[in-house]
């Protein structure tokens, strides 16, 4: 047995992230997102050829950069649509109606906040780029606030099989033994993830198994 592999932090992120969506489901993160952007006309009477060419032509625009989904059946309002890809978490929606045709321009919503603005068609590639750089960003930022809730640092075994108890993961002082973490994992009953490889904790205080220094800290839950 032999503790080799990292705590897995961005894995971890990720799945709280699909976990924590909201009360209309998951919102992927764009970088993992099956469709990134999905377009929904809204025709009009009489208007339903020049709606329909006009979201063809954002499809060409966003089409070699994004995973971008036309949305035109016709069997669907294009409420039904707004919630049909809600539901499924593709995190922008372009809305394109009549008033966008006259503007040159398209309606940009997002999952994570319901945000819309209008945005004109020549600028339509880069803002594209910066919402979904910035809903990136910000479900991060949720994700490790709730990660963080999750982590609690415990400093006796009877502390840390409590904590596990209630779904929490443990941080826990180490010495570096491997007898140690195997004691861990024996008396907390969870598994020991290892430690974090995306930055350095150096532990100052005892080893929570013997009490001799401790070098670093490692993180034991149940599975995710
Ligand atoms: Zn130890």
């Amino acid at each position: 047995w032999q503790l080799c592999y990292g705590f897995g932090y961005s894995r971890v992120l990720a799945a709280i992230i699909a976990q924590h969506g909201d009360d209309l489901g998951p919102i992927f993160p764009p970088w993992v997102a099956p469709i990134q952007v999905v377009i929904v006309p809204i025709p009009y009477k009489g208007r339903e050829a020049e709606v329909y060419g006009y979201a063809e032509r954002v499809y060409e625009l966003l089409r070699g950069g994004y995973r971008v989904k036309l949305d035109e059946r016709e069997d669907m309002t294009p409420g039904e649509k707004y919630y049909y890809w809600e539901r499924r978490g593709v995190p922008l929606r372009v809305e394109v109606g009549p008033r966008d045709v006259e503007k040159n321009a398209v309606v940009l919503v997002r999952r994570d906040t319901g945000e819309k603005f209008s945005v004109p068609i020549e600028r339509l590639r880069e803002e594209v780029a910066r919402v979904l750089e910035d809903i990136t960003r910000s479900l991060a930022e949720r994700a490790r606030g709730k990660l963080s809730e999750q982590i609690v640092d415990v400093k006796s075994l009877e502390e840390g099989a409590r904590s596990i108890e209630e779904g929490k993961i443990c941080r826990v002082s180490w010495c570096g033994r491997e007898e140690c973490a195997l004691s861990l994992r024996n008396s907390l009953g969870a598994e020991v993830r290892g430690y974090r490889y995306d930055i350095e904790e150096r532990s100052d205080k005892p080893c929570t198994v013997c009490g001799s220094q401790g070098r670093t800290y490692l993180y034991v839950a149940r599975a995710f």
